[in-house]
């Protein structure tokens, strides 16, 4: 029999609030989890949005889940970890999984209106899929505004949660996602993906409203070839 794998779980708050019941509840979870299979409890602070993140709610969350007794084993805080997401930034960038896009908010704002108008779920048209290495290159001289769009792919994906079961989601819905501001600015579906990656995280145990950012992290996963 090959061996049993480790239990590693997280509980991966984002400072931007003080501790919310919901957080505390997910730790819980995680903690009796890790507890009972003798795992490992990870605390990652989800730092990323630099705007809405203070070390004020930082220090909340974590005096408050020592508080209720949840004493973790790893500790980890994504504003330190650039450098690991950058390579897979990078990564994605250059095996064409991820480009460049360039569009105005306006611009993004009227296409989702009128498809609204249209009885359409909005989603992003793919207009800057196919620009090319030298347009791109000299936007992003010229220092035009941009984000870093993943290529959604357009098939259906299925996994299975453990309270849910079979869950399917139509990729085709969802359209290119934003991955990073910039070279060095990733934002959640992404950071998410890379950290559990490489915090060897067994089990993801979080609220039901992340259901739909698994497909989306399950994608990226495939398309950086990690299990
Ligand atoms: N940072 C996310 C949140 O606070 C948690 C993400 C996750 O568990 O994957 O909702």
């Amino acid at each position: 029999m090959p061996p049993k794998e480790k239990v590693r779980v997280r509980i991966a708050p984002s400072p931007t609030g003080f501790l919310h019941i919901g957080t505390a509840r997910t730790a819980l979870f995680n903690w009796l989890f890790a507890k009972k299979n003798q795992g490992v409890f990870i605390v990652r602070i989800e730092d990323t949005d630099r705007e809405r993140s203070k070390p004020e709610f930082e220090k909340d969350i974590l005096d408050e889940l020592k508080w209720l007794g949840l004493a973790w084993d790893e500790f980890y805080r994504q504003s330190e970890r650039g450098e690991i997401y950058e390579k897979y930034l990078k990564k994605l960038l250059d095996e064409r999984h991820a480009y460049y896009c360039f569009c105005a908010k306006e611009e993004l704002e009227a296409e989702r209106q009128s498809m609204l108008t249209n009885g359409h779920a909005p989603k992003y048209s793919g207009k800057c899929r196919n620009l090319s290495e030298e347009n791109v290159e000299s936007e992003l001289d010229k220092g035009k505004e941009h984000v870093i769009r993943f290529k959604t792919p357009e098939s259906k994906i299925s996994f299975t949660d453990i309270v849910r079961g079979k869950v399917v989601f139509d990729m085709s819905l969802i359209g290119d996602i934003v991955v990073a501001k910039d070279q060095s600015s990733p934002l959640y579906n992404l950071a998410a993906v890379i950290d559990d990656y490489e915090m060897k995280i067994s089990h993801v145990i979080r609220a039901e409203d992340h259901l739909p950012n698994t497909p989306k992290q399950i994608a990226m996963q495939k398309a950086l070839g990690l299990p």
